[in-house]
């Protein structure tokens, strides 16, 4: 469900989100918290990985191109506890500022634990837009509000509103929290914070089995949202009275809008002439497989004379897939004999172009001689 939201609960730097237009940059997969929902990947989870989007990277300059890909207009740095790794996360952050200019927002996720003078100085220094503190602590017992140090976490707070702009809180919307969620929303609001993300529950394949043992359960089939986080979410807006801008964000608009407004932008840099972009933003080409050239001149000849775009490498004719398909229907009908195979690729426009379907059109078969006993 893509909720319609006004507004008031829109969080700042929502709309780059929402078209996939910021750089999703994990700088690394340590953190010292140990949140039971925490739903890092097992391939980020706990290593020092630097990730740009899908990409792994190791280098600025990889985060740059990758931003260039994607048609990034900002950055949202996180992790992990980005803090763990401050003086990586400042040369990145300045090396994308100075590329893109100083409107290029960008925004950092990580909990109060290493928030103090020194690091927001070098945050400030690096021209970050906007922070966002996780109380990991808030919620470490999902059964009862874990009575936090609400005092030491406003200090906080109030210490980041002293460097950088924008100061927000982003929690998970654990199911029946409502009133703790506003108490802290009022808590909040007092001391100047602008903005909190409420975000919807969900499992992944490293927090399941933990969510499962303190009895969530799923929301459907088809999503990967908790039952009831939504509800409570839902709740707290209604029920605010404050002028503090909450936002709710339901996994559906994560995975759904804005991965795929994100493969969409990837794909329209990424594609090559005679490849189709789907609604999905996967891309589709057609390939021929061929063992020597001589096999496949005819086909080249009829390719050029029907102006059609393709490319040869390594043994491979990629071509727009309907062309292929017409190719092959009108070889069919002249009773040619196959001496290539050839299918359609549909694919990530990532830069693992991950393979998520392959239709084969001709099936050569292997030319295996059996040996006599
Ligand atoms: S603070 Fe974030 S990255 Fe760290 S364990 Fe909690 S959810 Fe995971």
């Amino acid at each position: 469900m893509i909720l319609n939201l006004n507004e008031k609960n829109m969080a700042l730097g929502c709309k780059y989100c929402i078209k996939g237009e910021k750089l999703v940059l994990y700088i690394t997969g340590l953190c010292e918290e140990s949140c039971y929902y925490c739903p890092l990947s097992e391939n980020r989870k706990g290593k020092d990985v630097i990730y740009a989007n899908e990409r792994k990277i190791n280098s600025v300059e990889e985060a740059i191109l990758e931003s260039k890909l994607c048609g990034s207009k900002g950055v949202g740095i996180t992790g992990g506890n980005p803090l763990l790794r401050i003086e990586r996360t400042a040369k990145y952050l300045k090396a994308l500022k100075n590329e893109f200019g100083s409107n290029f927002h960008a925004h950092l996720y990580t909990t109060p634990t290493f928030i103090n003078e020194n690091n927001l100085k070098i945050l400030k220094d690096a021209n970050l837009d906007e922070i966002r503190l996780h109380p990991s602590k808030l919620f470490e017992n999902c059964k009862e509000f874990k009575e936090f140090n609400t005092k030491e976490f406003l200090e906080k707070l109030i210490l980041c509103k002293k460097y950088i702009n924008d100061v927000g809180i982003e929690i998970p919307g654990i199911p029946k929290f409502e009133e703790e969620i506003l108490k802290l929303a009022s808590d909040v609001e007092k001391i100047g914070v602008n903005f909190l993300n409420i975000n919807e529950l969900e499992y992944s394949e490293t927090n399941y089995l933990l969510l499962k043992e303190r009895k969530f359960k799923e929301k459907d089939d088809v999503s990967s949202g908790i039952l009831g986080s939504e509800k409570t979410a839902l709740n707290v807006l209604k029920k605010f009275k404050g002028n503090l801008k909450i936002h709710y964000c339901p996994s559906s608009l994560k995975d759904g809008v804005q991965m795929k407004n994100r493969l969409i932008n990837r794909a329209k840099n990424v594609a090559k002439p005679y490849e189709i972009i789907t609604e999905e933003g996967l891309l589709i080409k057609g390939i021929i497989l061929f063992k020597k050239i001589e096999d496949i001149s005819n086909i080249i000849e009829t390719l050029e004379k029907n102006n059609e775009n393709f490319e040869i490498l390594d043994e491979k004719i990629y071509l727009n897939s309907k062309a292929l398909e017409n190719l092959i229907e009108n070889l069919k009908k002249e009773n040619f004999k196959f001496n290539f195979s050839a299918y359609i690729s549909e694919y990530y426009p990532t830069s693992d172009k991950l393979e998520v379907e392959r239709i084969p059109l001709v099936t050569k078969k292997p030319n295996i001689k059996l040996k006599k006993k």
